[in-house]
């Protein structure tokens, strides 16, 4: 077919031109003696991202989901008990993980479209004054749903019922794309991955580590190998890997990085904004829900979108691919054939969300959703024509 194949799935997302150049190259030799010339500055830049400050982060071989069990079986042992909460794909897969793991779940079921509850956590952590829950979880954005959850909320209730229990977050599809503050916050464990808000293929697990996670590692005893931390911080420290790193990445994550330091994390977060709400205020003019119960929910990286009974959401998105090579995202689990939902995060501007919601538009019209044709678009268009860009100067 003629002309661009669009992708608006919430990652992996587009990879912008100078990335893609920065991986095109010959392979290396990761036992050189320049090659820490590459990997300390990367371990370093990575840090500015998370916002940590006096921890460490390690960049791992393996999609996201690999840095979630590095988090959970260095800095954990078996047994002990965590809090966890499930209200989409990705947060249950979490717990999943964790029981699998062998650790002792308190999970909290909540409604899919909320996140995390707050007011359930400070109960729990308020009750145990024997200080047996040993790490909070909190998916600060769940993907499947599009719902942003409160991570100061989380340090806020851990502080007020002066409890020491670690603070794990997924940031998988929100660190680098929207707000996150691992210092100030007080986070121990903080994943992502590179294909969503860093912009590269799928292949590097970031997880960045407080001081506090990094003392944890050392009595923790759960059994790990390819993810050890003290293998890693062995190889590390020199500018190397205890294995074959994903050099042609590494360079991308250069790449990467210098495209975000030169937006600046501020102009990058209030993108993200407007673009998102250009999405939400289509979303109303076709006269359909988020899947997010409330705005305090929105997600500013994706939008998953109800469509109205009857119509199966699952069509919509092939039918978009199939006859506008446009891909969107389908309904998971408890959503399947329920949602659609737009990715709206990374290399991203106003041309193409609008492009991502002309695709959307016909899809749906297509499949039998009545809307008036242009609602969407035009409702974005105002919108972007009435909000202007801050451009905000990095400290
Ligand atoms: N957590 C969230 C919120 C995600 O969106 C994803 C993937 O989409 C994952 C975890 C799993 O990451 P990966 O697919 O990179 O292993």
């Amino acid at each position: 077919m003629a002309g661009f194949t669009h992708l608006f799935i919430p990652g992996p997302t587009n990879i912008p031109e100078q990335v893609r150049q920065a991986m095109n190259l010959p392979m290396e030799d990761m036992r050189a003696a320049s090659f820490p010339d590459l990997t300390l500055p990367l371990f370093e830049d990575i840090k500015k991202v998370f916002k940590n400050e006096t921890g460490r982060a390690f960049i791992y071989p393996s999609s996201g989901t690999g840095a979630w069990e590095a988090a959970m079986t260095n800095v954990l042992s078996p047994g002990d008990r965590v809090l966890m909460s499930r209200f989409g794909q990705f947060s249950h897969l979490w717990v999943d993980m964790a029981e699998r793991l062998g650790f002792e779940v308190d999970v909290i079921d909540c409604e899919w479209g909320t996140g995390v509850p707050l007011e359930l956590y400070a109960e729990r952590l308020k009750a145990d004054k024997a200080h047996r829950i040993k790490a909070i979880f909190c998916t600060q954005n769940e993907t499947a749903t599009g719902v942003t959850s409160d991570v100061a909320g989380c340090r806020a209730i851990l502080d007020d019922a002066n409890h020491p229990a670690l603070l794990f977050v997924d940031g998988v599809s929100s660190i680098g794309s929207i707000d996150f503050r691992q210092e100030e916050w007080g986070v121990d464990c903080a994943v992502s991955g590179s294909q969503k808000g860093f912009m590269l293929p799928a292949g590097l697990g970031f997880l960045s580590v407080s001081k506090k996670a990094l003392v944890a590692s050392r009595t923790a005893t759960h059994r790990r190998c390819f993810f050890s931390f003290e293998d890693m911080i062995r190889a590390n420290d020199a500018g190397y890997f205890p294995y074959t790193p994903a050099t042609q990445l590494l360079r991308g994550l250069r790449a990467s990085l210098d495209l975000i330091a030169d937006e600046g994390l501020g102009n990058i977060f209030a993108r993200h904004h407007r673009l998102a709400e250009g999405v939400r205020k289509a979303v109303d003019a076709w006269g359909l829900k988020l899947c997010a119960k409330a705005p305090k929910w929105h997600s500013d990286t994706v939008s998953a979108i109800l469509v109205p009974e009857g119509i199966d959401s699952g069509d919509v998105v092939k039918h978009a691919y199939q006859k506008y090579q446009t891909s969107l995202g389908g309904g998971l689990n408890k959503v399947f054939g329920k949602v659609f939902r737009i990715g709206h995060l990374g290399w991203l501007n106003e041309v193409m969300v609008l492009a991502s919601l002309s695709a959307a538009e016909l899809a749906l019209l297509d499949c039998g959703v009545k809307l008036a044709p242009g609602s969407g678009v035009g409702a974005a268009i105002a919108h972007f024509r009435r909000s202007q860009q801050p451009v905000i100067a990095e400290a």
